[in-house]
């Protein structure tokens, strides 16, 4: 029995612990797997997260691509950017700035020699001009060379003097003229200073409209001219464009008490762009003095000085620089290069409404911060087209779909794993029960057969003996044969006690008749079956007490089986005590629900740990096996067991070792 235990426990287990190590195994591959795919999803999402910056900044350079290499695009450049607080600087290929100033060093630059001749003309001619006051003679030798000199520099410089010339004679129509000729003809060729004479030409066809008494076109002619030098109409040098435009405010300054209330109005608005216009000024001289040189060095450094690169700033500074270099397709040669400051905050908002759908979409954080700030756990990728360097990193916002699929299918697999392992202990420890149980009632059987062929066999043998002797009359007197005859009696009784037990038992194990019950008076029930008792040989004429207070006691029930269960208690209550102790009393009393029947004796009492299983059938206790055996089937209790529940009611015993026991039967009233 128990190897077959042991085999089936083995036969349960291995194939269990078999399928937990293939769950165990295929969770731990499917985490593994998982993991992985995170790795790839976190750097495929990464790469594309890093490869959208990548584009937005190229994007940045859309603008100077397909700008021309022109003040007017410059300024239309620069009004794109203004908006978002940066503005725009275009240096050329040597790298001077071009815009919003030209580079000083440039701007001076002396006319080229005139033929001997010519110069000996113009010698005449100033000596006329400045030393002998001929204007007229002046001008008129100024409009002769003017047509033999070949450099349009020098053109344009004599067309200059000989419009100075009509100034100085106040013939401001002839002076006019000349200016705007000038300026049609001339507007880009620049004079020694470098300033070019379009300038020039519109900063003196003003001084003509108010020499002339045309106070009200020459305030107009400046308030123009001050917008024209505002929006860097010139290319000027940083000090020039200041000279300039102080020189244009002063004289609007003088005219001021003329000036209309629209041309005041429009001068105010004016003098507010003037001051921005410093504060521009300076901002962008101290850049190109102070940060750039820093840069570039830097750029070429990483060797990204031909390449568009993001400056970005230091923490203390809010403009990041756009470096933009333009390049003559047919020489390859750098021809400009565009910068452009723009502010760091409106570029991370560009980003992050950029970025954001995609990360949501991959259930991932993600930072841009410069290099080497990164968490340990997070993916780091460095953004391209950067100096200083920026990184972003990325890391998981919480469990993905696919995450949480797997973790739910861990915790049911690990639940159901559980709940196997508990069904299969309980199996086991049911059947171990079972088993342990058989193997007792096994034994008990085995012990039941063996007494009961002994029982039988005791009064079998006394009822031949007695029959052989009476058979061959062996007896010696009326008397014998009396005795003789009782005998018989009484081993029939005993006989027959132990077929009603047996019959008895197989019926209540068999549960075929229930017992029918009826109301009846327990007192007269009781009585009789004392007093039947203490007739039957097993009392030996001891006497049993019965002691009651009642007279009359009713409870549904059955006058045989309770009656039976009365006689079993105590042939009990006889067997089980020593000759020289029997004293067995039966009481009788009412407990607020129960009906309350009780058997003591004095006897030899029964083990604390037998009391639990004397109810069992065929369990016999060691109070069965004394210094002499007593006869018996182990069947007794397990009748009245079976006939008190039959009557809803329940047995106590209460019993220590040699000193004797009590039955309690609690009956429902
Ligand atoms: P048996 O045929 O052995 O008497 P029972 O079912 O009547 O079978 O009793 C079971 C066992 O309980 C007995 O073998 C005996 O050891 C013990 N027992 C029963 N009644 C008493 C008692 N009054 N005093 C001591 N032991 C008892």
């Amino acid at each position: 029995m128990r190897r077959l235990f042991l085999i089936f426990s083995v036969g349960l287990i291995v194939p269990s612990a078999f399928l937990v190590y293939l769950g165990v195994s295929s969770i731990r591959a499917e985490s593994r797997l998982l993991e992985k795919q995170n790795a790839e999803r976190f750097g495929a999402t990464a790469d594309a997260l890093v490869d959208q910056l990548r584009l937005s900044i190229q994007g940045l350079g859309a603008p100077f691509a397909a700008a021309g290499v022109n003040r007017a695009s410059y300024q239309r450049l620069e009004e794109t950017f203004q908006s978002d607080g940066g503005f725009l600087i275009v240096l050329d290929q040597t790298d001077k700035a071009v815009h919003p100033y030209r580079d000083g060093a440039e701007s001076s630059k002396p006319l080229p020699a005139l033929p001997e001749a010519l110069q000996r003309r113009l010698d005449a001619a100033e000596k006329l001009e400045f030393s002998q006051k001929d204007f007229a003679g002046a001008a008129q030798e100024y409009r002769a060379l003017m047509d033999d000199a070949e450099s349009l520099a020098w053109r344009a410089s004599l067309l200059a003097r000989l419009a100075g010339c009509w100034s100085k004679l106040k013939s401001w129509g002839k002076a006019e003229e000349a200016y705007r000729d000038l300026q049609a003809r001339f507007a880009a060729e620049k004079n020694e200073q470098g300033a070019p004479w379009g300038l020039m030409a519109a900063i003196r066809l003003g001084d003509v409209y108010a020499a002339s008494g045309r106070a009200e076109l020459a305030i107009d002619h400046q308030l123009r001219l001050l917008q024209d030098l505002l929006g860097s109409r010139w290319p000027l040098g940083a000090s020039d464009d200041r000279f300039y435009i102080q020189r244009v405010e002063d004289a609007l300054g003088r005219a001021a008490p003329r000036m209309t209330p629209a041309q005041r109005a429009r001068w105010d608005a004016l003098s507010h762009d003037v001051h921005n216009h410093w504060n521009r000024a300076g901002r962008t001289q101290a850049w190109l003095k102070s940060e750039w040189p820093v840069r570039q060095a830097a750029l070429r450094r990483v060797g990204r000085s031909d390449q568009p690169t993001l400056l970005w700033p230091d923490a203390k500074n809010a403009l990041a620089f756009f470096v933009y270099p333009v390049f003559d397709p047919s020489s390859a040669q750098r021809v400009r290069t565009f910068i452009v400051g723009m502010r760091t905050d409106s570029l991370m908002t560009r980003w992050k409404n950029l970025l954001d759908p995609a990360a949501t979409a991959g259930a991932l954080r993600y930072t841009i911060h410069p290099e080497q700030a990164a968490e340990p756990q997070d993916l780091v990728r460095s953004v391209p087209h950067i100096l200083p360097p920026l990184q972003l990193s990325v890391s998981s916002v919480g469990a993905s779909v696919s995450n949480q699929f797997a973790a739910r299918r861990r915790t049911i697999y690990i639940a159901m794993v559980g709940l196997a392992g508990v069904v299969i202990v309980v199996a086991l420890l049911v059947t171990w029960i079972a088993i342990q149980r058989e193997m007792e009632v096994a034994e008990l059987k085995a012990r039941f057969v063996s007494s009961m062929s002994h029982e039988l066999k005791t009064p079998l043998s006394i009822i031949d003996l007695v029959s052989q002797k009476l058979k061959r009359g062996r007896y010696e007197s009326p008397q014998d044969v009396q005795e003789f005859y009782g005998m018989l009696t009484e081993e029939t009784t005993r006989l027959k006690g132990l077929i009603d037990d047996v019959l008895d038992f197989s019926r209540v194990m068999e549960n075929r008749k229930p017992y029918l019950l009826s109301p009846l008076d327990l007192v007269p029930l009781i009585t009789a079956t004392v007093k039947r008792f203490h007739e039957s040989p097993i009392a030996q004429g001891h006497p049993v007490l019965f002691e009651t207070s009642l007279t009359v006691c009713i409870v549904q029930g059955n006058a045989d089986a309770l009656s039976r269960l009365l006689l079993n208690l105590m042939e009990n209550a006889f067997k089980y005590s020593p000759p020289d102790r029997v004293d067995v009393r039966v009481r009788l009393a009412v407990e607020a629900q129960h009906v309350l029947l009780t058997v003591e004796d004095h006897g030899y009492g029964i083990a604390p740990e037998e009391q639990a299983h004397v109810f069992d059938r065929f369990y016999r206790a060691r109070s069965a096996s004394q210094d002499r055996p007593i006869s018996g089937t182990g069947l007794g209790l397990a009748i009245v067991k079976n006939i008190v529940d039959a009557h809803h009611g329940s047995i106590t015993l209460t019993s220590r070792l040699h000193e004797g026991s009590q039955f309690g039967v609690r009956l429902p009233r």
